[in-house]
């Protein structure tokens, strides 16, 4: 490429870079110019001030300028080698030691003029400057190593910061006005950005903290940016070939859903069905996400835009992760919409139903041998539940009967902050329900050792008296429901059934049961004809039942805190007070730290952000899978430069043809994300 940088020539092609040396930057993971260009800094140590040799004092940082009186090395009877030298100054001497460095003394010859920091301290009782970092002072040059901002980098065992700021400072002189920047100068200039060749000296070599700060600003930027051009890419493909049905509804239908609620809509849920809405009116598919925390209200919120999609003569096809959601969104949708004539349908793998107005299932949609027809809009609920291929074969599947593009909505109850929405999914439009129904309570969470479980069992029975429900969640066992999982939670609910609550009707619950058997026990749940239900993991997805507010959850120190925050979630969705139980056997101090953040913290965005910050992204919303190249310097909870970084993206993009415009972007793009 005639245009790129010379940043892919090998690092084991420079002079002084010997195979050990090269083996030993792997561990760095550097193998190219570009790579140790891009190792940059953690911190930096200021040893600017330079001060006269009679104010050095104890123990505080200083650096020095003076000439070598004298220098020699001498073995201690301990046979250590002790380098020895004089230095002084207009103010004064100063005794200087070097352990362990003989060849300092081919460097450092008496009668140069040196530079030394470090901190002063009393040796053999004398104040001596012991282990200094030093730097012969030439005319005309600057220091890299003092009286400076010295860069400390990431090291590895033989490959000291002081080796790594030579190579650098050498490789950095040597590109001086051949470094070609890739961000477009207009977006610099609107972003107050350095340029790559300014970035790329000032974070290695900067003459103060602002500096250092304003150059990696530019690196994160970048970052972003390039993250958001994939992703705006992507979402323009989608809207360039295809086209779909447009759906609108009346205002007069709208107002006459909405009465018919029974609870008025917060305005989180009006402004994002007007948001949909929206999207739904045009001629490109849909393609948008609708974030909100558990129990926010979103099956609503598909409700009005699958009656969209009737009004207009379309139908929809709602697809949930597991029998038993989808059995529950089938009861919901054919109760808020039946008013209006839609005919709502089943289709999962023990129930096959004829096509409705609106067809509710699982997976098994995916393999109908019926194709549909006449399909308007997709519903995903709980989309991380489903994988890449998965959403696209139900999209496709629904295209299939009359070959025209659905609009596709999905839903996720993931609490994700905003700004790693942005850049996780910037591929779609995003929506965001971040209000609760009103009135709902705290739930109140407690961590219950093992010999207080009595205490929690006692506090149940009282809720069950006077009129509230309870779910026991049995332990994690393994993610997918094994049948040790099943078996477990089976053995439990045969215990508390006859051994802890003989009096009290109890129902069980789990993945292995047979759909109508399952239909059953959660019907009666809901109509309250059971007053426990034990049940497995399964009930995160989704389970809505306003009177159960009390749960027990076993082995609690096994789930994320996300999960937990989710199976919690079943339980707030009422205005009644609602009591969360995690029961656990562990004593270690982590898990309770972990599990007392969920104590205290009741909203899903703000315990993601913790656990973001303690795990980071990539363990949590496994930004790898996303095909998101490892970031080096962008905090994905920098809400403002992410913003930024979007803005800038969709200004480049809508000038036409990237490739055209600025191939360089193009080709560090396609170089990152395929190596990400
Ligand atoms: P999720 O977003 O977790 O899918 P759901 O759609 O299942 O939440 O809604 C949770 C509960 O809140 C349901 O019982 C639903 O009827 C109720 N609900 C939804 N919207 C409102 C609202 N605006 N006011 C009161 N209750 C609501
Ligand atoms: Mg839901």
């Amino acid at each position: 490429m005639p245009n790129s940088n010379s940043f892919d020539t090998r690092i084991s092609d420079f002079k002084g870079v010997g195979p050990k040396t090269a083996k030993k930057l792997v561990k760095l993971e550097i193998e190219t110019v570009g790579d140790l260009i891009y190792h940059f800094p953690t911190r930096y140590v200021d040893f600017s001030k330079i001060s006269q040799i009679a104010n050095l004092k104890i123990g505080e940082q200083a650096t020095i300028k003076g000439d070598v009186w004298q220098i020699k090395n001498r073995m201690t009877k301990g046979r250590t080698m002790l380098t020895q030298a004089l230095i002084s100054d207009p103010s004064g001497t100063c005794e200087v030691i070097w352990f362990n460095q003989p060849y300092l003394t081919k460097t450092i010859k008496s009668g140069l003029t040196i530079y030394l920091s470090g901190k002063p301290e009393i040796y053999r009782s004398h104040l001596m400057l012991v282990n200094p970092e030093y730097e012969i002072a030439k005319e005309n040059h600057q220091t890299i190593h003092t009286a400076r901002l010295v860069p400390i980098y990431p090291e590895t065992r033989g490959l000291s910061s002081r080796w790594l700021r030579y190579r650098i400072f050498e490789i950095l002189e040597d590109l001086d006005g051949k470094i070609k920047d890739s961000l477009p100068p207009q977006t610099k200039t609107r972003q107050n950005l350095n340029s790559l060749s300014q970035a790329l000296n000032k974070i290695h070599f900067p003459q103060n903290l602002e500096e250092a700060y304003t150059a990696r600003r530019r690196f994160a930027f970048e970052e972003l940016f390039q993250i958001q051009i994939v992703s705006l890419l992507k979402r323009k493909k989608w809207r360039e070939k295809r086209l779909t049905r447009i759906l609108t509804l009346e205002k007069k239908t709208l107002d006459n859903f909405k009465k018919k609620l029974p609870f008025k809509l917060t305005s989180a849920q009006e402004r994002v069905i007007n948001e949909i809405l929206s999207d739904l009116g045009k001629q490109q598919p849909a393609n948008r996400l609708l974030c909100g925390d558990v129990g926010s209200g979103k099956t609503v919120v598909a409700a009005a835009c699958a009656l969209t999609a009737f009004c207009s003569g379309a139908k929809t096809v709602v697809m949930a992760p597991t029998e038993i959601l989808a059995f529950q969104h089938w009861q919901t949708l054919s109760q808020i919409l039946g008013h209006f004539g839609v005919k709502v349908t089943l289709y999962t793998g023990s129930r096959k139903e004829e096509q409705g107005d609106v067809i509710v299932g699982t997976h098994a949609l995916i393999h109908t041998k019926k194709p549909f027809e006449n399909v308007g809009l997709v519903v995903i609920d709980e989309q991380h539940r489903f994988g890449v291929l998965q959403r696209k074969k139900i999209f496709v599947q629904s295209a299939r009967g009359s070959g025209i593009f659905p609009h596709f909505l999905t839903l996720s109850a993931t609490p994700i902050p905003r700004s790693l929405a942005l850049t996780l999914y910037g591929d779609l439009d995003l929506s965001l329900i971040d209000e609760l129904p009103p009135g709902r309570k705290k739930v109140q969470t407690y961590i219950v050792p093992p010999k207080k479980r009595g205490g929690a069992y006692d506090f149940l029975r009282k809720k069950v008296k006077v009129g509230r429900q309870t779910f026991i969640i049995c332990p994690l066992i393994e993610l997918s429901e094994t049948l040790d999982t099943v078996k477990a939670a089976t053995q439990e609910f045969e215990y508390l059934s006859k051994e802890v609550f003989p009096d009290l009707s109890l129902g069980l619950l789990h993945g292995r049961m047979k759909s109508r058997e399952k239909e059953k026990v959660l019907t009666e749940f809901k109509e309250g004809k059971l007053n426990i239900l034990v049940a497995t993991p399964v009930v995160e997805v989704g389970i809505d039942v306003p009177n159960a507010t009390v749960m027990v959850i076993e082995g609690a120190e096994r789930f994320g805190l996300a999960q937990l925050h989710q199976l919690r979630g079943r339980i707030a969705r009422s205005t009644y007070d609602a009591y969360c139980f995690l029961f656990s056997n562990s004593k270690s101090s982590r898990v309770v730290r972990r599990l007392s953040a969920l104590r205290k913290i009741s909203l899903g965005f703000r315990l993601a952000e913790i656990d973001l910050s303690i795990r980071g992204p990539g363990e949590i919303f496994g930004t790898k899978q996303h095909g998101l190249p490892k970031l080096k310097v962008a905090d994905l909870t920098d809400l403002d430069l992410i913003q930024k970084a979007r803005r800038e993206a969709e200004i480049i993009i809508s000038q036409g043809p990237l490739s055209k415009n600025y191939p360089l972007l193009v080709e560090e793009i396609k170089k990152k994300f395929q190596r990400g």
